[in-house]
């Protein structure tokens, strides 16, 4: 009978010496489990943009009017956003995308969004951006009109300190217009406004603001509305507001900007529960 022989050393001074009959088979490592299929980039996007419209309007950044859009996962020329529709009513199957000229491959009898060039044309001029938010939230509206500069008066907004622009229509098309991003040139001026900055203010419209993440944008929409709230009362309060200075606004943006996955949750599990 053949034998096969282990032999285990204990410490330096002893060794033991094992007989295991051939017929026991010599342990393998076990075959590695074959891992769960990664899930569809493209289709998780899709959720997260249905989530992020119910929860920009749940937390009323958006109403009948805003849109939401992510990069695709899949190919950075493009991007996911519904079709027109009430940020409310959107589900996984409006969603479409979209390339960075507007289009999309729905028949033509789909209505889309007029300003789906404000996210082609971000996209393009902003490699760093993954999810935009075109927003009409009532707070802000007064900051694009005034000549009123929107301003981080807590750390909450800290990432509003390096300045929110204005942009305005009537300048990029050199004339009147009916206030709508409806072109790809007016999405480009609008782009340029915008520049490096997180959000923009659209005289007498709006307010467009981006993200790295669909999490970021939403965040800071929510936070961007609650700030031009605040700053409108502190300046009815009085003219002398103390803001974040330069490097308050940096040192807080740092320090809320590893937490911003808890309010996520909770505005996820807001519009979840309805
Ligand atoms: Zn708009």
């Amino acid at each position: 009978m053949i034998h096969r022989h282990l032999v285990l050393f204990v410490g330096a001074a002893l060794s033991l010496t094992f007989t295991v009959p051939s017929s026991v088979p010599a342990q393998t490592p076990p075959a590695e489990k074959a891992k769960p299929p990664a899930p569809d980039a493209r289709s998780k996007a899709i959720a997260d943009v249905v989530v992020a419209n119910h929860i920009l309007a749940n937390e009323g950044v958006v109403d009948g009017y805003g849109h939401v859009s992510i990069r695709d996962p899949t190919d950075p020329n493009k991007f996911l956003m519904s079709r027109s529709n009430a940020p409310e009513l959107v589900t996984a199957a409006d969603v479409l995308v979209h390339d960075l000229d507007g289009n999309t491959p729905a028949p033509a009898s789909v209505k889309l969004y007029l300003e789906r060039f404000i996210h082609a044309e971000i996209y393009r001029a902003r490699p760093d951006v993954n999810a935009i938010v075109h927003c009409h939230s009532p707070s802000l509206i007064p900051f694009g009109v005034t000549g009123v500069a929107l301003r981080p008066l807590y750390h909450m907004s800290a990432f509003l300190g390096g300045g929110v622009p204005v942009f305005d229509i009537r300048k990029a098309a050199k004339g009147p217009t009916d206030m709508l991003v409806r072109t790809p040139e007016l999405g480009k001026a609008l782009a340029q406004s915008l520049g490096e900055h997180p959000a923009a203010l659209m005289r007498g419209h709006g307010a467009v603001i981006v993200g790295r993440d669909i999490q970021q944008a939403v965040f800071r929409s929510v936070y961007t509305e609650l700030n031009a709230h605040l700053q409108s009362q502190a300046l009815a309060l009085g003219s002398k507001v103390i803001y974040l200075d330069a490097e308050e606004a940096k040192k807080a943006e740092e320090s809320t900007g590893g937490t911003i996955s808890r309010p996520w949750e909770l505005w996820l599990r807001k519009v979840k529960d309805k």
